[in-house]
């Protein structure tokens, strides 16, 4: 806690990191395992490639028959075999033969290199090569992708497309992962509206449910999205008591300030161990952490501005739903940037600053500040890449200065 009642950035989220495990591992499907964290160091049972096997269309050959084939020099030898992909055909290549070969095809014992198609006239019972192979050309050797019973990925590499690849050429159609979190995202503000109904006198569209379930899908997490819930205590209780059971986490937006409709705050005091911190964080102060329900739900109920809300989610919840999720690199990537412009910064506070990223070949990134400090300006938030880290300590920033940004990549950056 600082002189000022504040709480660091760092010991929440040191908090908020103690209180979450990787989620129980289960076995998936390879296709159900898309995004998830492998839970397991696997191995392959079989070689990759499993064969000998021709890289290219052309000509199985031993080196000593076509040694001095040139443009000026062709060489010519009888075609006794013709090898497609899958075949299972006996064939030994005898000396003075060659065999026709596709790509893919298992190499016949004997052959010395693959001489390509585009090397020859492409005959079919006698083919006439101009250009001598090297020992070994285009065979791909068994196991020279990987060994047998070698090391395939391992516990904690998240699983998109060339890793399911892989996994399927090594024959694992089921893997253990740990299961991506369930988050049920709820926003509270009698002043919100459902998109679709008309906006009364006074009211907004609800955009934290929207923003927040979108955030937990890019962190890998699945989101429900349960929408608007008013600032009435029954209400909110009510739902958080209907959704818990499918939930492994909840994130509320809303209702975390000392205003007198802040219901979250007084339910969420009342069910588990939620507790309201005012973080030393600029946008993004109140926040409220804790567990509920007998299996310890981690809940975190965010403030209801839509720049804090989503502040808060980059600072506390991501790190916390990755960690949920297997993976091991929590963190956003930090880059050292260049301010654009000078800036100011209160004291006390970390501030994450709104900015557009780009990279300049002089100066390195530069960090471009997008619109005002204002929590509700989401046109300014919409238009970032990247949040600018200002330590607790920083209140001046100069005109080219350096500084550190987390960079938001993701559909939309
Ligand atoms: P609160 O944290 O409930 O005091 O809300 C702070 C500000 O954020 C108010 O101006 C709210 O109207 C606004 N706000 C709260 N929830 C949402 C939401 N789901 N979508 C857009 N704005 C919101
Ligand atoms: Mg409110």
């Amino acid at each position: 806690m600082t002189s000022d009642g504040l709480r660091p950035v760092d010991e929440h989220l040191a908090e908020v990191l103690s209180r979450v495990a990787p989620l129980a591992p289960l076995e998936l499907g390879l296709a159900d395992a898309h995004g998830s964290y492998l839970a397991e160091d696997v191995t392959t049972s079989i070689p990759l490639p499993p064969f000998d096997n021709s890289s290219m269309d052309g000509y199985a050959v031993r080196l000593e028959d076509v040694r001095d084939a040139s443009p000026g020099q062709p060489v010519a030898l009888p075609v006794v075999a013709d090898i497609a992909a899958g075949s299972t055909a006996a064939i030994r290549l005898q000396p003075g033969l060659s065999a026709r070969i596709m790509t893919g095809a298992p190499i016949p014992p004997g052959t010395q290199a693959v001489v390509p198609l585009e090397w020859t006239d492409g005959g079919v019972t006698q083919v006439v090569i101009t250009r001598a192979p090297d020992p070994g050309a285009y065979i791909r050797r068994a196991g020279e992708d990987l060994a047998k019973g070698a090391p395939v990925l391992s516990a904690g590499t998240v699983l998109g497309a060339a890793q399911i690849g892989l996994l399927a050429a090594a024959g694992r159609s089921r893997v253990m992962v740990h299961p991506r979190p369930r988050v049920i995202v709820l926003s509270t503000g009698s002043e919100l509206v459902e998109l679709g109904e008309p906006l009364g006198q006074a009211q907004i569209y609800d955009a934290n449910s929207y923003a927040l379930a979108t955030a937990c899908r890019e962190a890998g997490a699945q989101a429900y999205r349960v929408g608007v819930v008013p600032d009435d205590p029954a209400r909110l209780t009510e739902v958080l008591d209907d959704h818990l059971i499918q939930a492994d986490a909840i994130v509320t937006s809303g209702g975390v300030s000392v205003g007198a409709y802040d219901v979250v705050k007084q339910v969420l005091r009342q069910v588990g161990s939620v507790r309201f911190h005012r973080v030393a964080m600029q946008p993004g102060m109140p926040q409220g952490f804790g567990v509920m329900g007998d299996d310890h739900i981690p809940v975190f109920a965010l403030p209801g501005n839509p720049v804090s809300s989503l502040v808060s989610f980059e600072a506390f919840v991501r790190p916390a739903l990755l960690r949920m999720a297997g993976a091991q690199q929590l963190h956003r990537a930090l880059v050292p940037v260049v301010l654009a412009e000078a800036g100011r910064s209160p004291a006390g506070k970390r501030q994450y600053v709104r900015v557009r990223l780009a990279s300049d070949p002089q100066r390195g990134v530069v960090a471009t500040r997008i619109g005002g400090p204002g929590s509700h300006l989401m046109a300014a938030m919409a238009a970032a890449n990247g949040l600018l880290i200002v330590p607790e300590d920083v209140t001046e920033l100069a005109a080219g200065a350096t500084g550190v940004a987390m960079v938001l990549d993701g559909p939309g950056q």
